[in-house]
């Protein structure tokens, strides 16, 4: 068997992330061997360069289509052979992408739920994902991820626990728990089933994991039971990421969140009131189809208003396929942006207050790598990648260890330890 060297690329979201660990194991064979993206050169040849995409948003799909491009010039210098490109975006335009880019040699979309977690490369440690459930059943009207990924499917028990058993021998201290919307797991199971009996099973599964983290949340079917687990479980994290995307009735409504302002007010009031110390990230849209000036207005007061302590705004994308294309009222790019920047400019205030509140307090975090005079490390508040870091100016820590340090200073998004 000829020995082949290949590399991926992994655009979008921790899902993706998840996909690429499936899609690596399985070239990942005896014979060939992996090559990280940005070390092909003319001397360090790729035989394969993978492209896992992204078809959310217009931002995303031009990020995906940009890097095909780079992967094509890759080819044409001769430091890769062959380009495969798969995922989100394949899965929504493969005929329109293939006409577009012949030089590509094998495009492929996502891949069905059974067939795809056979096998998967087990993530950097002492960080990984777990995805519990695939697709969605909640049909936001702005969303196309229903039509990329189908209803939803949930993982059955049994199996998700062979996986995070394979994770805690491994060594993982965080497993970060994903899906489209992890609260949905288990309702196409049976009645029975839902995240909170899920987290039950893992929690008492795992040994080395020190920190479970939910990413993907929905209002609607976050249950009071799942509030209860996390307050009490020490190994799950006081961290939700829970986006709201608007706090509009109307706006609301346009968007098929099934879900009143007044759900979403008392829901963030009882995680205030049960988890204390938690850190809420949410999201939200702006620029929606027909979105007023008031209505906006009254996002941006509610936001200074609950202090999310994390919160990634976006702006209002059309996306092909979707109900909320349909709606008159689209809204011009540079409103949508003028939106988004006035959000963005409250939010930054509000995080660097909430950092603030760190400043003197010892805090428990988990260190992921050594740089020149100190350490990286995250908290419990911190998921991977979207949110804040700690510095650590302490000697001699080890990687994938937790250390209790000593909060001494706040910057805009991160903080600093000793
Ligand atoms: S819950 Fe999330 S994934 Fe599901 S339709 Fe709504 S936005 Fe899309």
């Amino acid at each position: 068997m000829e020995k082949k060297i290949f590399s991926i690329v992994t655009l979008g979201c921790f899902r993706n992330r998840y996909d690429s660990g499936v899609v690596t194991n399985r070239f990942l064979t005896k014979e060939n061997s992996l090559l990280e993206p940005d070390k092909i050169s003319k001397k360090n040849k790729a035989d394969i360069l993978l492209v896992n995409t992204c078809g959310f948003i217009d931002s995303a799909k031009l990020e995906s289509i940009q890097v095909i491009k780079e992967a094509i010039e890759l080819k044409k210098e001769k430091k890769v052979k062959e380009v495969y490109v798969f995922g989100c975006l394949v899965e929504r335009f493969k005929n329109q992408l293939a006409r577009h880019f012949p030089q590509v040699d094998k495009w492929r979309g996502v891949e069905s739920f059974e067939k795809k977690y056979k096998k998967r490369k087990l993530g950097q440690k002492p960080v990984d994902f777990i995805k519990i459930c695939e697709g969605c059943i909640n049909r936001c009207s702005y969303c196309a991820i229903p039509l990329i990924k189908g209803p939803l499917a949930s993982r059955p028990i049994p199996e998700v626990l062979k996986e995070v058993k394979k994770i805690d021998k491994a060594g993982v201290k965080e497993l970060n728990i994903v899906g489209q919307d992890i609260t949905s797991w288990g309702k196409d199971l049976s009645k029975k089933q839902n995240l909170a009996n899920l987290l039950k099973h893992i929690v008492k599964t795992i040994k080395k994991i020190k920190w479970i983290r939910l990413i993907y949340t929905y209002p609607k079917h976050f249950s009071n039971d799942l509030i209860d687990l996390i307050a009490s479980e020490k190994k799950i994290c006081n961290y939700i990421d829970l986006p709201i995307q608007h706090i509009n009735k109307r706006v609301l409504k346009l968007m098929n969140r099934k879900i009143t302002p007044e759900d979403i007010i008392s829901l963030i009031k009882k995680i205030r009131e049960k988890i204390p110390d938690c850190a809420i990230r949410t999201s939200v849209i702006v620029g929606f189809p027909g979105e007023t000036e008031s209505e906006f207005n009254q996002l941006l007061d509610f936001i200074k208003e609950i202090k999310f302590e994390k919160l990634g705004v976006f702006t209002y994308s059309q996306e092909e396929g979707t109900k909320a294309a349909k709606f008159p009222g689209q809204i011009h790019h540079m409103t949508k942006k003028k939106r988004k920047r006035r959000i963005m400019e409250a939010q930054q205030k509000i995080g660097a207050d909430n950092l603030e509140k760190f400043v003197g307090q010892e805090i428990t975090v988990l260190v992921l790598e050594k740089r020149k005079g100190f350490y990286i490390g995250r908290s419990q508040y911190d998921a991977p990648e979207v949110d804040g870091i700690v510095f650590i100016k302490r000697d001699k820590l080890k990687i994938g260890r937790f250390y209790k340090v000593k909060v001494t200073d706040s910057l805009e998004y991160d903080l600093v330890a000793e």
